[in-house]
């Protein structure tokens, strides 16, 4: 099947593309891996009141608005589509499941996912323990001890979140120095409820049906100590969704899309928005206005 634009992803910036796209009569098929669209808004769980024309209790309150006006239109769209290839050269997509699509322009928009630690237990337990949102989940850690990892502000952050509920909170992170802002960090401090290990690495969950403990490693040291929990949360920071595309179109350092002030990327006809072009500022407002930027070039490129 032939489109005059695919988009890849179904979060705010592949929405947004999908509704210019609309708007401006281009015969589109938007791609989503997941069983739902949304991305990040999914995840979002605190009150949105920074994306100008609309607050929201949490992401998925804006995502529901964000359908509800892309539905209106022309709205092509297919869940579980996990892409496994792309050809860029004649801009062909070959699915999963062997499905094929071709278009006149993709239009990448598969934003970022949280980094993982990649030891052993995380999978395992994972909603066994393992938590995935200290705002959602404050109920499941109330009078338990519980292990936030990571130094930035969404690590510092959970951890006060968390210290509302849970008996004591352990924030591990491996340097010594945080990212976090000054106001988070000095808060934690403050907090009798917060013990913070720095230059500390997790080595290993353990436990039998949920997690119980967690093996550390003092990176100084050398010394492996273990450390009882009942819960944990992991927020070591994001990476891009751009493994289909390396060795295949120009990356950055930290491995998301190049793109000019087009969106478009270097090679003709494929544009990159949102999270996975880095923007300067990683927010709902910039991947709707990418979105619009990407179709408006492609509509122009097309000469309709
Ligand atoms: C906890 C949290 C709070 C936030 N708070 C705010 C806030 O208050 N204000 C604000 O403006 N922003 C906020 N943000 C940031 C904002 O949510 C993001 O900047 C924005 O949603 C990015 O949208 P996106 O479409 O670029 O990417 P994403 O939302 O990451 O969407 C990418 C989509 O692509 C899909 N995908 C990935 N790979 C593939 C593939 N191979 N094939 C098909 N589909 C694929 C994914 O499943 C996903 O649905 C917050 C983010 C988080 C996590």
């Amino acid at each position: 099947m032939s489109f005059d634009v695919i988009i890849i992803g179904g979060g705010a910036a592949g929405l947004s593309a999908g509704l210019w796209c609309a708007e401006l009569n281009l015969n589109y098929l938007l791609l989503e891996a997941e069983t739902e669209l949304g991305g990040q808004l999914l995840w979002t769980h605190n009150q949105i009141k920074n994306h100008l024309g609309i607050e929201a209790e949490n992401g998925r309150e804006l995502r529901d608005v964000f359908i509800k006006q892309v539905e209106s239109r022309q709205f092509n769209y297919r869940l579980h589509s996990e892409i496994s290839s792309i050809d860029f050269e004649n801009k062909k997509i070959s699915l999963e499941s062997g499905e094929e699509f071709s278009a006149q322009a993709l239009v990448i928009a598969t934003g970022i996912r949280r980094r993982k630690l990649n030891v052993a237990g995380e999978e395992k337990f994972k909603n066994k323990g393992i938590i995935e949102s200290g705002k959602r989940d404050g109920n499941l850690v109330k009078g338990k001890k519980a292990l936030i990892i990571g130094g930035g502000d969404a690590a510092f952050e959970n951890a006060l979140i968390l210290a509302e509920t849970a008996s004591e909170i352990t924030l591990v992170h491996r340097q010594n120095n945080f990212r976090a802002r000054s106001e988070f960090v000095e808060q934690a401090k403050n907090n009798p409820k917060v013990k913070i290990l720095t230059d500390t690495t997790v080595r290993k969950f353990v436990g039998r049906e949920r997690v119980e403990a967690v093996e550390l490693e003092n990176l100084h040291t050398k010394k492996e100590f273990k450390l009882a929990v009942e819960a944990v949360l992991i927020r070591i920071g994001v990476e891009p969704n751009t493994e289909i595309l390396r060795g295949k179109i120009e990356l950055d350092e930290q491995g998301c899309v190049k793109i000019n002030q087009n969106c478009e990327t270097n090679i003709k006809g494929i544009y990159a928005i949102g999270d996975v072009a880095n923007p300067i500022a990683p927010t709902v407002s910039s991947a709707v206005g990418m979105g619009a930027t990407a179709a408006k070039a492609i509509f122009s490129q097309l000469n309709f």
